[in-house]
C-alpha cells in the first residue's frame, strides 16, 4: 500500500526538486511506507549539507543498508548507480564546493602513543614501531607492474577477475568453492586481502564486501578502479560459505575456523580449510582485514581489534578511521594472531551482531576499507580520520545480579556515567517487581546484550572506562548519548594525524582477551570470543 500523504507532503519534506537523491528516496519511501518523520530524518542524514541542524540520532534504526550506499557514494563524489548494469557519470561538480583537503605537512609523521597505556605495553609498542623498515622493493615503481599470479592464473595489471576458490582439494565430492574477486592494479604496491564471514552467521562483512565489489564502487572511474590502483586487492566476501548456507558460525564439522589457523593439510576438515587459506591466500598478503560481528546474544559497536605492538598492524588499525581500537593479540589459533606471528599485518573489524545486517556497521566498514587503502596510497584521495581515538588495553563488565528478562536502556555505543541505570530486569513470575542494573564506572559501552534472558552474573554490557578525554568524547554524542562513530554521519572529515586526540583506556582484558567473559558459565573462553 502506498502512503498517500507522501504525495501530499513530499514538497515540504524535500525543498529542492529533481535531485537524484530525492528521486531515490521518494521511490524507497513509497515502496516501503516509511513514516514522514523517518523520511525527514533520513533526508537530513543523507544530505547533511542542506541542513544546519545537528545530525539525527544513530539509533533511528533506518533499516535499509542500501540507502547508505547513496550516502557513501555522495560523500565520495560518485553518482549512484541505480541498477547493477548502470554506469556512473564522473563526479558531479557540486563536490567542488567542499574545501579541498590540506596538503600533508610531513609525509611520515611519527605515530603518537597514548601516554596512559600501561608502561610495559607502551614500551612494547614503542619498540615495535621503532623497527618499521622501508617499503619492500617489490612495491617500487621502477620495475613496472607484473602479473598477479593467483591459483595458477595470471591476472594482468589493471584488470579485475571474479573467480572461485576451492576451500578443499578433492577430486570427487564437495570442494566448497567460494567467490573471490582479485583487483590487480596498474601500478605496483602491496597485496591487501579482505575477508568476510569467517564465521558464517556474521553478515556485516559479506554485505560490505559485496557492495564494494558492486558497480557503485568498483570499475572505471569508481573508488576501486584497477586502472588507478597501486597494488592488489583480494576480496572474499564469505569465507565460511558452508556455514553461511546453514546460518551457522562454525564449519559443518562443528569447528571454529578462527581457532584453527594456520591449520594442517592432513588434519580435520576445518584445519584443512585453514591450511589452504593460510598457504594460498594469507601468507602471500601484506595486509589482511578480517570482518566480524558479535557472537549470538550481543552486539558490538564498530571497533578495530589489533595487536598495537605489531607495527604495520598498528598503522592500518589507525588508518581505518574509527574511534575505538582494542589492543589485543587475538585468541589462540585466530587468523589475527597467527598472521602477526608471521609478521603480516592483520586487523579485525567488529560491528553489529550475528544474524543481522546492521546498516551502520556495514557503512562504517566500507568507509574504513577505503580509508585504509587510501592510507596505504593504493587508492588516490585522502583518508578520513576520527576526532579522537580510544586505544584500549582493558575493560570492565556490567553484570546482572538478578535473573529474569532484560530491558536494555543504554545500548552499545552509549556513554554512561557511574551509577547510571543501563538496564532493568523483570521477572514474569513476579509482575511489578523490577531491578535496575547500574554502571559501576563512567565509560563507553562497546558491546551490549541483545538476548533478554539473564541470570545472576550474566553479562549485560562491556565497558571501556574513560578517565581522560571525556570532554572530547562527549562532543561526539548524539541526542541519546550514543557515540557518533566517524563514517556513520555521512561526511567523514579529513584531518592531520597529529590533530587526533589519543585517549588511552588502561587495564586488563578479564579472562585474557576482550570477549573472554561473555557467555554462559562452563564454556571454554575461546568459544566465547567474537572474532
Ligand atoms: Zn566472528
Amino acid at each position: 500500500m502506498l502512503f498517500s500523504w507522501f504525495e501530499l507532503h513530499h514538497k515540504s519534506i524535500f525543498p529542492s526538486e529533481g535531485s537524484n537523491l530525492q528521486t531515490i528516496l521518494v521511490g524507497w519511501a513509497t515502496a516501503k511506507a516509511y513514516t514522514r518523520r523517518r523520511m525527514k530524518l533520513l533526508y537530513r542524514l543523507l544530505s547533511p549539507s542542506l541542513h544546519d541542524s545537528r545530525k539525527p540520532s544513530l539509533k533511528l534504526n533506518i533499516p535499509k543498508t542500501v540507502l547508505r550506499i547513496v550516502l557513501i557514494c555522495e560523500s565520495l563524489g560518485l553518482r549512484v548507480s541505480e541498477g547493477d548494469s548502470a554506469k556512473g557519470d564522473p563526479p558531479p561538480s557540486s563536490r567542488e564546493t567542499k574545501p579541498p583537503p590540506r596538503a600533508k605537512k610531513r609525509r611520515f609523521a611519527p605515530i603518537k602513543i597514548a601516554n596512559q597505556i600501561p608502561m610495559r605495553r607502551r614500551k612494547e609498542i614503542e619498540k615495535a614501531l621503532g623497527e618499521v623498515g622501508e617499503s619492500p622493493t617489490k612495491w617500487s615503481r621502477n620495475g613496472g607492474t607484473k602479473n598477479h599470479v593467483f591459483m595458477r592464473k595470471r591476472i594482468k595489471p589493471g584488470t579485475i577477475r571474479h573467480m572461485e576458490y576451492d576451500l578443499l582439494d578433492v577430486e570427487i565430492g564437495e570442494s566448497w568453492p567460494v567467490p573471490i574477486s582479485v583487483i590487480h592494479g596498474s601500478r605496483p604496491g602491496p597485496v591487501v586481502t579482505l575477508l568476510g564471514a569467517i564465521h558464517g552467521d556474521e553478515l556485516v562483512g559479506p554485505l560490505a564486501l559485496t557492495y564494494l565489489c558492486g558497480p557503485n564502487f568498483m570499475g572505471p572511474d569508481r573508488v576501486i578502479d584497477a586502472g588507478v590502483l597501486a597494488g592488489t586487492i583480494r576480496i572474499v566476501p564469505i569465507v565460511n560459505l558452508p556455514g553461511y548456507r546453514r546460518m551457522m558460525r562454525d564449519f559443518p564439522d562443528g569447528r571454529d575456523l578462527n581457532r584453527c589457523f594456520p591449520g594442517k593439510p592432513d588434519s580435520n576438515t576445518t584445519s584443512r580449510v585453514a591450511h589452504k587459506l593460510w598457504s594460498k591466500l594469507i601468507s602471500t598478503s601484506d595486509y589482511v582485514v578480517d570482518l566480524h560481528s558479535a557472537a549470538k546474544g550481543r552486539t558490538n559497536i564498530p571497533q578495530i581489534r589489533a595487536n598495537l605492538a605489531h607495527a604495520s598492524s598498528n598503522r592500518i588499525a589507525r588508518s581505518f578511521g574509527i574511534e575505538t581500537i582494542l589492543d589485543s593479540e587475538g585468541p589462540r589459533g585466530s587468523l589475527r594472531r597467527i598472521t602477526n606471528q608471521e609478521d603480516i599485518a592483520c586487523i579485525t573489524y567488529e560491528g553489529g551482531g550475528s544474524d543481522e545486517a546492521d546498516p551502520e556497521s556495514v557503512q562504517i566498514s566500507m568507509y574504513g576499507i577505503i580509508n585504509l587503502l587510501r592510507s596505504l596510497r593504493m587508492l588516490p584521495g585522502y583518508p578520513s580520520k576520527p576526532r579522537f581515538r580510544i586505544l584500549a588495553s582493558g575493560s570492565v563488565w556490567i553484570r546482572s545480579d538478578q535473573g529474569g528478562l532484560l530491558d536494555v536502556l543504554a545500548p552499545a555505543g552509549s556513554f554512561v556515567e557511574e551509577g547510571e541505570i543501563v538496564a532493568t530486569i523483570t521477572d514474569p513470575e513476579l509482575p511489578g517487581v523490577q531491578h535496575d542494573v547500574v554502571s559501576p564506572i563512567r565509560g563507553l559501552l562497546i558491546s551490549s546484550a541483545t538476548h533478554p534472558f539473564v541470570n545472576s552474573g550474566s553479562p549485560i554490557g562491556h565497558l571501556l572506562p574513560v578517565k581522560r578525554g571525556v570532554t572530547t568524547l562527549k562532543r561526539r554524542l548524539d541526542d541519546e548519548g550514543c557515540l557518533i562513530i566517524s563514517g556513520s554521519d555521512g561526511e567523514p572529515p579529513w584531518r592531520e594525524d597529529e590533530d587526533i586526540e589519543d585517549i588511552a583506556v588502561f587495564g586488563e582484558w578479564s579472562g585474557g582477551s576482550p570477549d573472554a567473559e561473555w557467555g554462559p558459565a562452563g564454556s571454554s573462553t575461546d568459544e566465547e570470543e567474537d572474532n
